[in-house]
């Protein structure tokens, strides 16, 4: 993947309110919306201002803003779903499966599908 931050990706557009997104939280950092796939009900993604492709690119503040917000997403959608427990992951480069060249976590309540299997 090209390390050099693409202005109009999916999820610039949808920081700059180009886009819709079912918005979940949002604060001066950070931006939290339902993931438009849910690989489970409830997958939510939080995402940080900055730009930034990977995680390795982003700020070590930008870094801390988005891990606040991922707990109080983690937190919140397990209540909302009444399981004890939540999935984060987060894909650097499209090697490793990152689709959208925008820095993002991915939250969702339980287990990834298949995860309880082995
Ligand atoms: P992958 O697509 O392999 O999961 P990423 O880690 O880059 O790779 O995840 C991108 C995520 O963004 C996917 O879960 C996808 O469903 C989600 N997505 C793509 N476009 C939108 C959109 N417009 N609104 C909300 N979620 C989106």
């Amino acid at each position: 993947m090209d390390l050099n931050y693409d202005n109009n990706n999916i999820f610039a557009r949808i920081l700059r309110g180009e886009l819709p997104c079912i918005k979940l939280y949002e604060d001066e950092h950070t931006l939290s919306f339902m993931d438009i796939m849910p690989q489970t009900k409830g997958h939510l993604l939080v995402l940080p201002k900055e730009p930034a492709v990977t995680l390795y690119q982003l700020s070590d503040e930008a870094a801390v803003a988005c891990m606040r917000t991922v707990k109080l997403m983690g937190k919140a959608v397990e209540k909302a779903m009444g399981i004890p427990g939540s999935t984060v992951f987060q894909h650097n480069g499209s090697a490793a499966g990152q689709s959208v060249p925008h820095v993002h976590f991915h939250v969702l309540p339980g287990p990834l599908k298949g995860l309880m299997e082995h």
